[in-house]
């Protein structure tokens, strides 16, 4: 009969400590380093919360066990089973001497990438070898904290009594008739990848779902090979019905203040070496008119009606220097379902939450009188005809409502300091990638 697998009863290295001094503990990891000193052997062994030091002193352990440990090739899994030992000198203050080790997995010789670190790849080798990449320290706390970040944004809604929905991602019109779309084919028709839930969750609203939220992926075929854009991210959209735009940006800064609180209790955040500091409420306000005016006295200058380049944002960015909302944008450059701000006005009650570096979101109170809306459209060049079923829910009662999108992944890059946004996705899609 087999000897149990030490396998059941695993410790991850951060559950022993020196305490444990003499007694019998299993591990299971990667190997991760191996260091021959001659008469003392290191095998560094990392599983996903730490690295357990195993030592092997030649002599003093069988000469097979001594062989097998010097011959594992780096990055195998293993499990070991041995005696804790207290020590100094040990950077975790305490060693395993092995007493048996399993290799449950071999890898090969040449590793595609150093998960050590000591050696750098490009983003690009990276991302190809993904999986490993994923075992590196800096990487892997980058999605750990990505995690937190989803399951603080549920627990921030849940809270507030929003219902969380799940809108289809499979649609047969542009939610706002956008180049941006990415077609598929669905049988014998044309579908397309839905670029935002935006037009669902207003008809949601006239449901009578008042609040809601959905965390989910858009779809947008960005021409451009940028650092800030995805072909797949992942948004954190908004409905509110019975408010106007003022409550929902509320919403929204709250939000990222308690979304960077929970990323700040993360334990392991020194290793990241990140300022970082829970931005206070409420985040500064400035106009589209105000903000063209800081760009002008910066020597760059925006016609009134025209969108804010990448450069002018960063202008703007190291004028602000902190989160900041713009507001009050001309309705020509936001959506048909922007509520315009007195009637017949070209200013839209329309915001983007600004990072420093790069937009976090866009929202604002929508329009929801069935006339203006349709008429919006049209003026925009779109047919009415193919938002038929958007366009219905609006004649049947429905309440005033604003909402926003927020990028996870540009929350994540901007929070992280984190340069390229394929850093922050495990498998980033974009024009050129498509695997893995
Ligand atoms: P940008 O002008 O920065 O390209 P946008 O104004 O086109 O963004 P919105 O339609 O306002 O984007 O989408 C709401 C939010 O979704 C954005 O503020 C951003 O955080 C995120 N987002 C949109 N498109 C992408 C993308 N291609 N990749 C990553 N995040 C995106
Ligand atoms: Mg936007």
């Amino acid at each position: 009969m087999q000897s149990p697998s030490p396998i059941r009863n695993r410790k991850y290295a951060t559950e022993i400590t020196v305490a444990n001094d003499g007694e019998h503990v299993s591990i299971a990891g990667w190997v991760h380093e191996k260091r021959d000193l001659g008469g003392v052997f290191f095998l560094i062994v990392r599983d996903l919360r730490g690295y357990s030091q195993v030592t092997l002193h030649k002599g003093k352990v069988e000469k097979e066990l001594f062989e097998h440990v010097k011959r594992v090739p780096r990055e195998s899994v293993v499990a070991i089973e041995g005696k804790v030992k207290s020590e100094p000198k040990a950077p975790l203050g305490y060693e395993i001497i092995p007493e048996r080790m399993e290799v449950l997995s071999e890898a090969s010789q040449v590793l595609p990438l150093d998960t050590t670190e000591k050696v750098g790849a490009e983003l690009d080798t990276r991302l190809d070898a993904r999986f490993m990449d994923l075992r590196t320290e800096r990487t892997k706390h980058v999605f750990v904290i990505r995690s937190r970040v989803l399951k603080a944004i549920r627990h921030f809604f849940d809270a507030k009594g929003f219902i969380e929905i799940n809108t289809p991602k499979i649609v047969s019109a542009a939610t706002e008739g956008g180049t941006a779309l990415i077609p598929i084919s669905y049988f014998e028709r044309e579908a397309f990848l839905n670029q935002s839930p935006q037009l669902y969750k207003q008809m949601l609203m006239g449901a009578g779902f008042d609040r809601v939220y959905e965390i989910a992926p858009i779809f947008r075929a960005e021409e451009h090979d940028t650092t800030k854009h995805l072909n797949e991210a992942t948004s954190v959209d908004v409905e509110v019905a019975f408010v106007s735009d003022k409550e929902v940006m509320a919403i929204l800064e709250e939000l990222i203040a308690f979304v960077y609180s929970k990323v700040m209790d993360y334990p392991d955040l020194g290793k990241l070496n990140l300022k970082l500091e829970v931005p206070k409420l409420p985040f500064r306000r400035i106009t589209y008119d105000e903000a063209i005016k800081l760009l002008s006295e910066a020597g760059e200058e925006i016609e009134w009606g025209e969108d804010l380049s990448t450069s002018a944002e960063h202008t703007l960015g190291r004028i602000i220097d902190e989160l900041y909302f713009i507001t009050d944008w001309p309705c020509a450059i936001k959506p048909f379902y922007a509520q315009p701000a007195t009637k017949g006005k070209s200013i839209c009650n329309a915001f983007d939450l600004m990072h420093p570096k790069v937009e976090l979101a866009s929202g604002s109170q929508r329009v929801h009188s069935y006339e203006l809306l349709k008429r919006n459209i049209e003026s925009k060049g779109l047919s009415a005809d193919s938002f038929e079923y958007y366009l219905d829910t609006f004649r049947f009662g429905m309440p005033p409502h604003a909402g926003w999108g927020l990028g996870v992944e540009r929350l994540l890059m901007s929070m992280l300091e984190i340069n390229n946004i394929r850093e922050v996705v495990l498998f980033p899609r974009d024009r050129r990638r498509l695997a893995p």
